[in-house]
C-alpha cells in the first residue's frame, strides 16, 4: 500500500522528500518543469516500494505510510497522489482540481502553519 502526502506539504513543497526516495516516485522535483505549477507534491502509487525513508525526512509531517493510516481530513488528497502522474498534463490537471478543491474546502486546516497542521488532522 502506498505513502501519502497530506496538506503540510501545500506551502512547504521543500523536497526534502524527493531528496531521500530510493526509487524515484516523488514528483514532481525541482529541476522539472511542472515544479513550479504545481501545489504540493505526490508519490507514485505503484512505483512506491513503502520503505519509509520519506517519513522522517519531511519537515511538517506530512506523509502517512497508507491509506489506512490517513486521517479522514485527508482522505481527499489520497486520490490526489493516485491520480497524478508527472509530464501528463491531464492527470496532473486532475490532480491539482482536487487539491484546490481540497483547499477550497478546508480553509480552517489551511490557515493553521503548516508545521502545525498534522497534529490538527
Ligand atoms: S516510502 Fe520509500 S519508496 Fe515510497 S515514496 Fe517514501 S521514500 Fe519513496
Ligand atoms: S518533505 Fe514533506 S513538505 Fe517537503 S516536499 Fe516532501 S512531503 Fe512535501
Amino acid at each position: 500500500m502506498p505513502f501519502i502526502i497530506t496538506d503540510p506539504c501545500i506551502g512547504t513543497k521543500d523536497t526534502a522528500c524527493v531528496d531521500v526516495c530510493p526509487v524515484d516516485c516523488i514528483h514532481p522535483k525541482k529541476d522539472e518543469p511542472e515544479f513550479e505549477q504545481m501545489t504540493m507534491l505526490y508519490i507514485h502509487p505503484e512505483e512506491c516500494i513503502d520503505c519509509g525513508a520519506c517519513v522522517p525526512a519531511c519537515p511538517v509531517t506530512a506523509i502517512y505510510d497508507s491509506h489506512d493510516s490517513t486521517p479522514a481530513s485527508q482522505k481527499d488528497l489520497i486520490e490526489a497522489n493516485n491520480v497524478y502522474r508527472n509530464g501528463d498534463a491531464d492527470a496532473m490537471a486532475q490532480a491539482e482540481a482536487l487539491v484546490k478543491a481540497y483547499v477550497e474546502a478546508h480553509a480552517e486546516l489551511m490557515a493553521i502553519d503548516p508545521k502545525e497542521r498534522q497534529t490538527h488532522h
